[in-house]
């Protein structure tokens, strides 16, 4: 990976698993300007699971989508982005689950699998959430 400002090559100083993200995190610094920045490696979802969006067509997860609709069910808390990404990542670990059997998730999966993850972390952001996402 090269350097966000002057381009150059990079080394990585310092690499640790982050198991809650099921990632790997790498301290990098640019050999150039001396820039310090971070990098988290993890799986790309839209290759690895598809979401059955009709009877007949895959589409590719989308991350910034669950991330999103949990957002939107948590703005009233005062650390909605923070939450919205550790639902999100909850959320994930129970979709991967249910995708490796047939290779794909249904929309009822997600809807189910975020409802489950909300209620018992905050009842108004499940309300919200099952108004908004009916089954
Ligand atoms: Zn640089």
């Amino acid at each position: 990976m090269v350097c966000p400002h002057c381009k150059a090559a990079t080394e990585v100083k310092n690499s640790r698993q982050q198991r809650r993200v099921n990632g790997v995190w790498r301290r990098r610094v640019c050999t150039t300007c001396g820039t310090v920045f971070t990098t988290l490696e993890r799986a790309d979802l839209s290759s690895l699971v598809r979401v059955a969006s009709s009877p007949t067509a895959l589409a590719p997860f989308s991350r910034d989508r669950l991330f999103l609709s949990l957002y939107e069910s948590c703005r009233h808390r005062q650390s909605a982005i923070t939450d919205a990404s550790n639902l999100t990542e909850q959320v994930i670990g129970r979709l991967l689950h249910k995708a490796a059997e047939p290779g794909y998730i249904t929309r009822e999966h997600i809807i189910r699998a975020c409802r489950s993850v909300l209620q018992t972390f905050d009842e108004a952001a499940a309300t919200y959430y099952a108004a908004y996402h009916p089954l």
